[in-house]
């Protein structure tokens, strides 16, 4: 089988460190190159992913186009996008198109009249209504959570093959480092990811905490400084930025809670397999989340809020704790110890492999390709 896997313009594949799609990508290909199928892979062509081809319009990723106004990230994606249509349509090997690409990605798709499409749904659905709302029904779609799913307005959550959990190359692995003391919050820096309730609760408590990850792409604290002191700077001012300055910032006391930027390979795992417990403490319905099966994966309980995809990646009790409020949280934070570390790697070993996902992957590709067989 030849699939065509698109990811968009936004970052290579591997990504350097912070990807959340790309992550998915890298960890997803191999897996089913094992398993015999042909890969194309569209992104930007510094991704160093091995495949069978790669294929792209940018050679750097556009990450800082995402900051931009919406009608200037449209044309980036567009132009990724109409490649891979031109891609298709000039070659007649491609038995199946994996879309990564949100929004642009199926409208463009679904104009080209084949091959099959199946459309992977990474985000919270709810986030543009007009466009989820009416998905094009010639694009098969899955989810990456059966909650995600749960809240997609009901056309897409009707016409959706399943979902598929993500899934780590570090499942299944041995041990990466020794257990340390600190707390760690592994993930984008904004509102939604609740960084802020994670340093609360730490300085409160006083357990040290180290926050790992960018700030509206920037990846360290050089870059953000040069951010908040030029006021004409594109990002000065961004949600996320100001989100760091306001409502992160007090608590970095440079002592018990801090904030380390973007950490990437051996220094991530290093940081987040040495962590007594790995915090989740969303404020949105988190989708996918890698960083969740990555921390069982590495040995590390999670403790997190009860929203999105947690409750079906995390066993109360068993590999971590969910609470319901802040002060819960809390509570479950000095609970951390009562979690057997080897539970959460078994747990990450029978769920989470490449392999696994790959398999479903490879079913959803066979459904996909039944239906549009059949019209
Ligand atoms: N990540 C990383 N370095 C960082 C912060 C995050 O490598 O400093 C990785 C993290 O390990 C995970 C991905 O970026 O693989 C984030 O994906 P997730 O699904 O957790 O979050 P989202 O896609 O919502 O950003």
């Amino acid at each position: 089988m030849n699939v065509l896997v698109n990811t968009g313009p936004w970052l290579p594949v591997p990504p350097p460190g912070y990807g959340g799609i790309e992550n998915v990508v890298a960890t997803l290909v191999p897996a089913l190159r094992e398993r015999g199928v042909r890969v194309v892979l569209a992104s930007v062509g510094s991704s160093t992913l091995e495949v069978d081809e790669l294929v792209s319009v940018y050679d750097a990723g556009q990450f800082a186009e995402l900051q931009k106004p919406y009608n200037q990230v449209m044309g980036v994606a567009h132009a990724h996008q109409a490649m891979v249509a031109r891609e298709v349509r000039r070659r007649d090997d491609v038995d199946l198109v994996h879309d990564h690409l949100e929004v642009v990605g199926p409208a463009v798709l679904s104009a080209l009249g084949g091959p099959p499409v199946l459309h992977t749904l990474h985000w919270d659905l709810r986030k543009h209504p007009a466009f989820y709302g009416a998905f094009p029904s010639s694009i098969a779609v899955n989810g990456v959570s059966e909650s995600q799913l749960r809240l997609a307005p009901a056309a897409l959550r009707s016409a959706a093959l399943g979902a598929v959990h993500l899934a780590t190359p570090l499942a299944g692995a041995a041990p990466r480092a020794e257990p340390g003391e600190h707390l760690v919050v592994m993930g984008r820096v904004c509102r939604l990811k609740g960084q802020h309730i994670a340093a609360r609760i730490c300085q409160k408590l006083g357990l040290p905490l180290v926050l790992a990850g960018p700030v509206s792409g920037l990846g360290t604290a050089a870059e953000l400084d040069a951010v908040a002191q030029d006021p004409y700077h594109p990002l000065h001012g961004h949600p996320d930025v100001r989100y760091h300055l306001e409502a992160v910032g007090p608590y970095l006391d440079g002592d018990l809670v801090r904030w380390v930027g973007t950490v990437e390979g051996r220094l991530r795992d290093e940081l987040y397999g040495s962590a007594r417990a790995a915090l989740f403490p969303v404020q949105w319905d988190e989708p996918g989340g890698t960083a969740v099966v990555e921390a069982l994966a590495l040995g590390v309980p999670v403790v997190g809020l009860r929203r999105g995809c947690l409750a079906e990646l995390i066993d109360h009790g068993r590999t971590g704790w969910l609470a319901d409020t802040e002060e819960e949280l809390a509570e479950y934070v000095l609970r951390v110890d009562e979690i057997d570390p080897e539970e959460c790697r078994a747990e990450a070993a029978r769920r989470f492999t490449p392999g696994v996902m790959a398999e479903r992957y490879l079913e959803l590709y066979e459904a996909t390709m039944r239906r549009w067989r059949l019209g």
